[in-house]
């Protein structure tokens, strides 16, 4: 069973520090601008996405309050 959280990103914030990317880059890209593209709303990479968030020099990160369990 895994854990379903969902993703937000601010590109306004960002600074294009790509530590998002290199953390989880199932879930985050950079677009031509450096900043960051989401390419996925929900995922079950949840340690790596919490990283991500912690490490985010702009606070540009945030987890959505709905999560579930898949799968089982
Ligand atoms: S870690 Fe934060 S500032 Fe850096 S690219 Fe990702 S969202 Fe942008």
């Amino acid at each position: 069973m895994s854990e379903v959280v969902r993703v937000r990103t601010d590109r306004e914030r960002c600074v294009g520090a790509g530590q998002c990317v290199l953390l989880a880059p199932a879930v985050f890209d950079q677009g031509r601008d450096g900043r960051v593209v989401l390419l996925t709303r929900a995922t079950t990479a949840v340690e790596e996405v919490e990283e991500a968030v912690d490490l985010c020099p702009a606070q540009a990160i945030g987890l959505g309050g709905e999560s579930r369990r898949v799968g089982g």
